[in-house]
């Protein structure tokens, strides 16, 4: 391990080293941001019947041709409520939205257009069309017609036709459960008193929470001393309890950097430790466990190295796993609002931004705080990775790549209210 292996490379490497997980049947509840592995197609016809979408009268179009007209009132239609009645001609039944459509009526007149005459007639003002304000059964969505395809991901309306069509479980492939582990003898746990030279895991929570916002299931294996059979047991035990497991420290060239060691022994030729050109997260180990072939992705173990390495290595092939077709970070052209300063390296440097989204409508960048692999309180403040690519960096007002791990913070021109909303305190 000497000369640097591209990004682009380790990317390659982490997804031909992953595959799709097998698809299971999934209950609704239980498949929100999943992806189908079938193609759903609607065994039903939605809305099942033909229905009002007013309050008012249904009735006979061909009654209201010379409207103002009144029509005799026979009975109710409510939603869930039909009625039996069948509207015949100077005949009317009121009706409320979602109720079915009576037999004999072909259209429905709001309520709007109408007033009241005597106990039972209403006077409909205006002429009425043939299906007006009725929605004709499979108007959504025809029997035997294709409603999603395969890999489609479920978002919160996708549940929701599903559902309209009756389907209890889809087929989707499972979210990778994601095991985590924190290697090193000065890592501790908890709000105890620090014994001299022990520091306390931040990247376990880090990780963790980095696998459960991707919508994987982490799955927490602790921290691990900087020992060969300490490591071996948790490793097996991420790789008999999980789909993919995330490893931090011990992949550097330190005395008590063991992972690397220990995951030769148990992954032989599948592994490969690499120095990536990259700042940070320059040290990497990859490959699958001999005994189950679970990824094992072994992340270096600075706090800012191991997320970001998360994010370019790591978060692609579990999205791989869990059968999406889209396993990037969208990356955006921004504007730098200060210089990136920078030396040549033959690195690309991953820079913690803040983004916002401008008057000008586009993203601009600056640095959310001081940029070294132990500082996470800067990326904490961050919601994107400006790449400067190797050189002399990139002057204020020009264009930088930046990956944007979070929309909803980027703010910027309300098309609805005009201009941008001042959160209150
Ligand atoms: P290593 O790659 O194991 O040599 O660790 C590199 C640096 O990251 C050292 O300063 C470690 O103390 C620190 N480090 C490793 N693991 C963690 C962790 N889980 N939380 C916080 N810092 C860590
Ligand atoms: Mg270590």
């Amino acid at each position: 391990m000497s000369a640097l292996v591209s990004v682009d490379e380790v990317v390659h490497l982490t997804l031909s080293g992953t595959t799709r997980l097998r698809a299971r049947d999934t209950p609704l509840d239980d498949a929100l941001g999943c992806v189908l592995a079938e193609a759903v197609v609607a065994n039903e016809e939605v809305p099942p019947f033909a229905n009002s979408s007013m309050d008012g009268f249904a009735l006979r179009s061909s009654d209201t041709v010379r409207a103002p007209v009144a029509l005799t009132i026979i009975g109710t239609a409510l939603a869930g409520r039909p009625s039996s009645a069948v509207v015949g001609p100077g005949e009317a039944i009121r009706i409320m939205t979602g109720a079915v459509l009576p037999g004999g009526a072909d259209a429905v007149c709001m309520v709007e257009r109408t007033h009241l005459e005597g106990a039972n007639q209403v006077v409909v003002e205006t002429p009425i069309d043939v299906n007006q304000f009725v929605r004709a059964a499979g108007g959504d969505l025809r029997k035997g017609t294709l409603v999603f395809r395969e890999s489609t991901v479920l978002g919160p309306a996708h549940l929701g036709v599903l559902a309209s069509l009756g389907r209890p479980s889809v087929s989707v492939h499972p979210r990778p459960r994601v095991g985590v582990m924190s290697t090193g003898d000065e890592l501790a746990d908890g709000p105890s008193t620090l014994a001299p030279g022990a520091i306390r895991d931040s990247n376990r929570p880090t990780l963790l929470g980095l696998v459960r916002s991707a919508g994987f299931v982490a799955v927490d294996l602790g921290i691990v001393p900087d020992d060969r059979d300490a490591l071996i047991a948790a490793l097996h035990v991420g790789g008999a309890t999980c789909d993919a497991v995330l490893t931090s420290g011990g992949v550097s060239v330190g005395d008590a950097d063991l992972v690397k060691e220990v995951l030769a022994e148990l992954c032989g030729d599948t592994m490969r430790w690499l120095n990536i050109a990259v700042k940070p997260a320059k040290p990497f180990a990859f490959g699958q466990l001999a005994a189950t072939n679970t990824p094992v992705f072994g992340l270096p173990g600075n706090p800012v190295s191991s997320l970001v390495s998360f994010e370019l290595f790591a978060r692609p092939a579990l999205r791989q796993m869990a059968g999406h077709a889209a396993l990037f970070r969208p990356v955006v052209r921004a504007v730098a609002d200060e210089a990136f300063v920078r030396e040549t390296d033959e690195k690309l440097h991953v820079i913690s931004v803040v983004a916002r989204i401008d008057d000008d409508g586009r993203v601009h960048v600056s640095s959310a705080g001081a940029q070294a692999s132990h500082v996470l309180s800067s990326m904490a403040r961050a919601n994107a990775l400006a790449l400067v690519p190797d050189g002399g960096g990139v002057a204020a007002g020009a264009n930088v790549e930046t990956l944007l791990l979070d929309a909803d913070s980027l703010g910027g021109l309300s098309l609805l209210l005009g201009r941008a909303i001042e959160v209150k305190a």
